[in-house]
């Protein structure tokens, strides 16, 4: 593996078991279903794809907060995949999560101050003073500005968008170098999202994180990512650099999400609620072949017998798909 990847994952599955009845054969959901990919060092890896995709559950299985089905995840060369929870706390340092909701996230009896020391105090910084500069310090960094006014409040006493620079500051008090972002401005108003998306960027650049950020909104994406991988029922179906996907998509459903609204800039035409006709897909029993066939425009006999593999098709660019 480069030395410039700090996240390698091969061929990663995570299925969750759905008992329907005490003696039937459990049944599973295939939220991630075979995911091959890295992230580079301070680089931002965007995940794009409709509503149910697997994108979330991706993103928590590379920060081990479920233990995988199958497949492996190299952390700076190291395989986390299947550490015990004693022997991954070194990796509860080093790789953090923003979440959505900044409204859920935040514990409401806690002082901003109380939720930014709690996880130096379970990572042991047992110095006062030292919690004390770095609280200060990761209240700077998001701009919490006089910050000595900002500690002592509670949650409720912050809008949406001081709130989610607390937990972006949480998430980086530990100096993290991998972060998986989900949907972090997708909650907040739109006049603060650009201010927060161009945040995060400042603070990756200036601690040279990696980031995993998800969403389903592709004009974010293109400010924000280096490169983006389009996924679809738990599978990666289109991986490029971030302009290649946007502006020459070239997997059925990656045009399908582009195309659909009639926007000048293709960036600007992608939403979540843009996905083609048809039935969302089926994650317990997906049909044989490709998964999209059903849905895709251009399926031959071929995509509905054998599951295309990831080919790369000019250079960086990989598409799962049997029209190429
Ligand atoms: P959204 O954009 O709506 O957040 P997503 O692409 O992030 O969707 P996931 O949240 O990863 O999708 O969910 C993928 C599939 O896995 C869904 O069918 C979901 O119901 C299922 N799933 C997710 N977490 C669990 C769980 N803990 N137990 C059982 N099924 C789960």
């Amino acid at each position: 593996m480069s030395d410039n990847v700090v996240m390698k994952v091969e061929n990663l599955k995570m299925w969750f078991e759905q008992r329907t009845g005490v003696f039937s054969k459990p049944l599973y959901v295939r939220a991630v279903d075979g995911v091959s990919l890295s992230i580079r060092r301070g680089e931002t890896l965007a995940v794009v794809g409709e509503s149910g995709c697997g994108k979330t559950t991706l993103g928590k299985t590379l920060l081990r907060l479920y233990k995988p089905t199958d497949g492996h995840i190299y952390y700076n060369n190291k395989d986390i995949t299947y550490l015990p929870e004693k022997k991954l706390r070194w990796y509860r340092k080093e790789a953090q999560m923003i979440y959505q909701d900044p409204f859920s996230s935040l514990n409401p009896f806690f002082t901003v101050y109380k939720i930014l020391e709690e996880p130096l105090l379970i990572h042991g910084v047992k110095n006062a003073e030292e919690r004390k500069e770095k609280i200060f310090k990761a209240l700077e960094d998001v701009r919490l500005i006089p910050v000595s006014d900002f500690a002592f409040k509670y949650p409720h006493m912050l809008s949406g968008g001081q709130r989610q620079r607390v937990a972006i500051a949480r998430a980086l008090i530990l100096d993290p170098k991998f972060v998986v972002a989900d949907e972090p401005v997708s909650m907040l108003d739109a006049s603060v999202r650009v201010e927060i998306l161009l945040l995060l960027r400042e603070l990756q650049k200036r601690y040279g994180i990696a980031f995993m950020y998800i969403t389903h909104d592709i004009a974010t994406v293109k400010y924000f990512s280096e490169r983006m991988v389009v996924m679809y029922a738990g599978k990666i179906v289109e991986l490029a650099d971030t302009k290649t996907v946007v502006y020459n998509p070239l997997h059925p459903y990656t045009k399908a999400l582009i195309e659909a609204i009639p926007d000048p800039d293709p960036a600007n035409r992608f939403r979540e609620r843009n996905v083609p006709p048809g039935e969302p897909p089926n994650l317990i029993n997906p049909p044989p072949g490709c998964r999209f066939h059903p849905r895709c425009p251009y399926a031959k006999e071929e995509c509905k017998i054998k599951e295309p593999p990831i080919k790369e098709v000019e250079p960086g660019h990989f598409v799962a798909c049997w029209l190429y």
